[in-house]
This record gives structure tokens, C-alpha cells and sequence, in this order.
């Protein structure tokens, strides 16, 4: 289930489509961002959690980020680490026709929250000025599309398109 939003730029025309919950290859994202983890593409720190326990999961929850000292904005995935609270008790789950342990990995990740804990919570720092950002989930759509975002091509002002917002299973 998840919801997706278009902000259109006054200026120059050019459209930002946010895709915020968990669409279709909520699974294969997960997979993707435990491999970019593992490459170091993620930094060294979460490369050694990650290789620490193979059923460590990285949510592929899309989030918008704001930065209300410069208004810079990113759209992206949350890169917190989660660890099953009970690893065992998690191979022996079914998922589909297979066990957890069968596929060698959770592929419902982290729709089944209650078997997750966070541990280590990634903080989002603004690239221009290093300040923490503000995060904004799909439900928060109410605060921030009046946060007058600005388009990172021509810094136009970007406008909420208020036919957008479509939810798909
Ligand atoms: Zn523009
Ligand atoms: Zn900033």
C-alpha cells in the first residue's frame, strides 16, 4: 500500500514524483539497499553492522526530507538498521510457501514490524549546511505540501499537484 504525490515547478515545467510506502518490490528494494550497505555505498559504519548478521534489514519506506535552514529537499529511502527481536523465532516464520530460513532472507522485511527492532537510527543531515533534516512520511503530506519546496533545477517554486495522491496496493 503506498501513496504517490507530483509536484510540478512553476518555472520550468519540470515534474518530482514522490512514491512514499510500500508499493510493488518492497522486497527487491530491501534486498537493494542491504547490497549498496554491504558495497559501502552506504558509508563503512553501516557496512560493518550490515555484515554483522545477514536478516539485518534497511527499510525501503520512501520518505521526503526538508532541511528548514536552507530548504534544500531530498526524496529517499529511510537507511535505519533493523534486527529481528527473535532470530530464531524468525527462520521458523512462513512467508508464502516458505520459511524465512528456506528463502534465506525475510521477504515481508518489515511489514511484519512486531518481529523488528530498531538499532542504529540513520540521521539525515543536509548536504549544504549539516543540519539534521526534517523527515515527512506519506501521512504527513498535509504539513509538507506547504513547505514551498523549490525545484533543484532552476530553483523555481514547486506546486503541489492536487490530482496526485494516488493509492495503489
Ligand atoms: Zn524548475
Ligand atoms: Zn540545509
Amino acid at each position: 500500500m503506498g501513496t504517490g504525490y507530483v509536484f510540478r515547478c512553476k518555472d520550468c515545467g519540470k515534474e518530482y514524483g514522490m512514491s512514499f510506502g510500500l508499493g510493488f518490490g518492497y522486497s527487491d528494494e530491501c534486498q537493494k539497499l542491504r547490497q549498496a550497505a554491504l558495497s559501502g555505498e552506504l558509508g563503512d559504519e553501516w557496512r560493518r553492522i550490515m555484515s554483522e548478521n545477514e536478516y539485518y534489514i534497511i527499510k525501503a519506506e520512501n520518505y521526503l526530507y526538508y532541511c528548514r535552514n536552507c530548504g534544500r529537499w531530498e526524496f529517499g529511502p529511510k537507511l535505519s538498521i533493523y534486527a529481528p527481536k527473535d532470530l530464531e523465532d524468525l527462520l521458523e516464520q512462513q512467508r508464502g510457501d516458505k520459511t524465512v530460513r528456506e528463502w534465506g532472507y525475510d521477504p515481508w522485511g518489515l511489514m511484519s514490524k512486531e518481529d523488528y527492532k530498531l538499532i542504529r537510527r540513520y540521521r539525515h543531515v543536509c548536504p549544504e549546511c549539516k543540519k539534521a533534516m526534517k523527515q515527512y512520511g506519506e501521512h504527513d503530506w498535509e504539513s509538507f505540501h506547504k513547505l514551498h519546496l523549490k525545484c533543484p533545477d532552476c530553483n523555481g517554486e514547486l506546486a503541489f499537484d492536487e490530482s496526485t495522491g494516488i493509492m495503489w496496493d
